[in-house]
């Protein structure tokens, strides 16, 4: 008989001709674990079951109204784990958020900026290479900018 590596534990499975399309063993949490891959695609495809498991949980939370609260109650690794993922996610976004205006004022910018993207003016100096050193002393340096015209006819550029 066929034998192949269950999707779940890997163990061995017998692949009977009844069940030719068998991927999971016998065991409880194997079978938990093909009816949740089951479900999860399920949801995915299928509008009406999404919505029929959707009132189900509706009607059974009508039912069971403390259910969560109790839940985070019993469970306070929980809710802390939980608290502290939200607050990374929303640290993420205003992360992503400050960035995003950057970049909207950086392209908001003189549109000549786009031919020389940096402008005269004082900079902040820092290492690429050695982190550690831009922490400890920051270079104040003021940059002059000037054509490409000019540097080639007064800057030697070798
Ligand atoms: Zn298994």
């Amino acid at each position: 008989m066929e034998k192949r590596p269950c999707k779940n534990c890997r163990r061995l499975i017998e692949i009977s001709p009844q069940r030719p399309n068998q991927l999971f063993c016998n065991r409880k949490i194997c079978q938990r674990v093909r009816k949740n891959n089951w479900q999860k695609k399920k949801i995915v495809s299928d509008e009406a079951y999404r919505q029929n498991q959707d009132d189900a949980q509706k009607r059974w939370l009508d039912k069971n109204p403390d259910y969560y609260k109790n839940y985070r109650e019993n469970h306070p690794e929980y809710t802390e784990k939980n608290r502290q993922k939200q607050q990374e996610r929303n640290r993420n976004k205003r992360v992503m958020c400050h960035q995003k205006s950057i970049f909207s004022e950086i392209a908001k910018m003189d549109v000549s900026r786009t031919k020389n993207p940096i402008m005269s003016g004082m900079y902040e100096l820092s290492s690429a290479q050695d982190p550690s050193i831009a922490k400890m002393d920051v270079l104040i340096v003021d940059l002059s900018s000037i054509s490409v015209s000019y540097a080639k006819k007064n800057v030697k550029i070798e």
